[in-house]
């Protein structure tokens, strides 16, 4: 997906900054533009609701899917029958992906920006999902 492709379904779209927009959140009531989107440099797209929505509220209400925001390839049916089940590039991406939202929640917090439940177990999220990452690639046995 691109950030087009989203910012299109949206309101009162600003473009904030390369690659960073700011629009009305379309899965709460939003008097201001709450909602940040942020275009990576290889085409993936950050949503972040800061009253609070989850970004499956988010796409849902925009009428897309997580998918569209970052298609789960590591998942697909074919992975399994690989001696190896995961290729290392999308284990890498996964982790990649990961670390980027640990990082902007930590530079979020460092900003000293709202942080509320659903921030919180999105972080935990990432964490679990790294894990997750780490032991596809057999790597954590420690
Ligand atoms: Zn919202």
């Amino acid at each position: 997906m691109t950030a087009e492709n989203l910012l299109s379904r949206l309101e009162r779209v600003k473009r904030t900054g390369a690659g960073r927009y700011q629009a009305r959140c379309p899965a709460h009531d939003d008097k201001g533009p709450s909602l940040s989107i942020r275009e990576l440099d290889d085409g993936r797209v950050l949503v972040h609701c800061f009253a609070g929505c989850d970004v499956h509220s988010v796409l849902s209400a925009a009428g897309l899917s997580f998918d569209d925001l970052f298609p789960p390839r590591e998942l697909g049916p074919h992975a399994k029958r690989e001696g190896r089940p995961f290729p290392a590039a999308d284990i890498l991406r996964a982790i990649a992906f990961e670390a980027l939202v640990v990082a902007v929640a930590g530079s979020s917090m460092l900003a000293g920006e709202p942080f509320n439940a659903v921030d919180r177990d999105r972080l935990f999220l990432a964490v679990g999902r790294i894990r997750a990452a780490l032991e596809a690639g057999g790597l954590n046995h420690g």
